[in-house]
């Protein structure tokens, strides 16, 4: 493909029921526009393809001379390690991986189908929640059961979020004046969905999602970690179907299961008024993240810094100060003060910790954009 100069990149979030969008201007990192289209095939846009007829029309003449269009995939498998740009073998590819996310990946795919089809000649790119994990090692990607298993239908530890993990880590290197290629980190993305990456050299070795968004920490309505054996006792007993220990587990359970609300700001204000279940939750929480920053810790032969990003990490105080406080045996202590800083760059940590713990704000949809004009420019 000729290469030219990439300046208005549209990045497309595309969902089971809303698209998000923004659209940047590559040359200063600009956003120009952001939106949303909502209620897909449930009262609004009957397809995604209509969608995107709403979002040229609310977009006016910035639609105009689009560069290229940055999409938003679930999962890359072992397929993609890196954003491709989407060719007619590329769609073939990703088709045969919708079995990894049966009800994301027909999404994704339906706005990569609907561009092509709006925005005529304007290559597509797309970007996976799991390439950024690729380079795991076997080690910590493969699960302890029949290999035949992975064999037969790839079961395996891939990991999401892998956007964020690798935004924050380019981001933590450039604070921290190293070259990405020497970069330790424990890169935390905490939000309705959260999860660890251990980094090293600037590559992911491990984290804490696996062969679906389920494993981990304990988050908004997922469970995150637990014996599989007390999945099976609850399907048992209860004469539970797959898909409803599915919901169970993905979504109703976590925060809302233990406290009555998935968002974290309820959890803590409940906490405060002294909601014995609520101090609970966010304790489990805390626990199970300062654990995995000790783990990663040891994974990544030591941290150059712990970095803390997603919706909770940029902004809340409480959940940062009961994760940090765990941390003392790492030689990390909280600076109280530079912790009530929220949604900006900051390091909360104080001066005489042996590895600094950094809040970073994620962009999830900038990394998108930058992949495009990376691959295309
Ligand atoms: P998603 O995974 O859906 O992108 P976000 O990264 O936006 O989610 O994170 C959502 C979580 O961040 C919610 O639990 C919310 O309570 C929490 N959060 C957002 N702002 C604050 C805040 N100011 N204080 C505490 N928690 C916050």
């Amino acid at each position: 493909m000729k290469k030219k100069e990439i300046r208005k990149v549209l990045v497309v979030n595309s969902g089971s029921s809303s698209l998000k969008y923004q659209l940047f201007d590559m040359r200063r990192e600009e956003r120009l526009a952001k939106g949303l289209v909502e209620r897909i095939g449930c009262g609004g846009p009957a397809n995604h393809a209509e969608a995107l007829e709403k979002v040229v029309a609310d977009l006016g003449d910035a639609a105009k001379d689009i560069d290229a269009v940055g999409h938003r995939v679930l999962h890359g498998a072992e397929e993609f390690a890196d954003s491709v740009v989407v060719t007619k073998s590329v769609m073939a590819k990703l088709d045969r991986l919708v079995k990894f996310g049966p009800l994301h990946m027909p999404a994704n795919l339906g706005g990569i189908k609907a561009c092509e089809r709006i925005f005529k000649g304007v290559p597509n790119v797309a970007v996976f929640d799991t390439a950024f994990h690729q380079t795991m090692p076997d080690c910590a990607a493969m699960y302890a059961i029949d290999p035949k298993y992975y064999k037969k239908y790839g079961i395996r530890k891939y990991g999401f979020h892998g956007t964020s993990h690798k935004f924050i880590t380019m981001e933590a290197a450039k604070f921290l004046k190293k070259p990405l290629s020497k970069v330790n980190l424990v890169t935390c993305h905490l939000g309705n969905g959260s999860s660890l990456a251990a980094v090293k050299n600037g590559e992911c070795v491990d984290t804490t999602m696996g062969l679906t968004p389920l494993a981990g920490l304990v988050m908004g309505t997922r469970c995150g970690d637990i014996d599989a054996a007390a999945v099976l006792s609850i399907m048992e007993t209860e004469k539970k179907t797959p898909a409803e220990m599915d919901t169970l587990l993905n979504k109703k359970s976590g925060l809302l299961a233990l406290a009555g609300s998935s968002d974290c700001r309820d959890i803590c204000s409940k906490a405060e008024k002294g909601d014995k279940a609520a101090e609970l939750a966010l304790e489990m929480l805390a626990y199970r993240t300062a654990l995995y920053i000790g783990a990663y810790n040891t994974v990544v032969g030591g941290a150059d810094a712990i970095v803390m990003t997603g919706g909770i990490g940029e902004n809340s105080t409480e959940v940062r100060e009961r994760i940090v406080s765990r941390l003392g045996a790492l030689g990390i202590k909280l600076d109280k003060a530079a912790n009530k800083k929220r949604g900006i760059t900051a390091v909360i940590s104080s001066k005489g910790s042996k590895i600094p713990v950094v809040v970073l704000p994620t962009n999830e949809e900038l990394m998108i954009a930058r992949d495009a004009a990376r691959l295309l420019g």
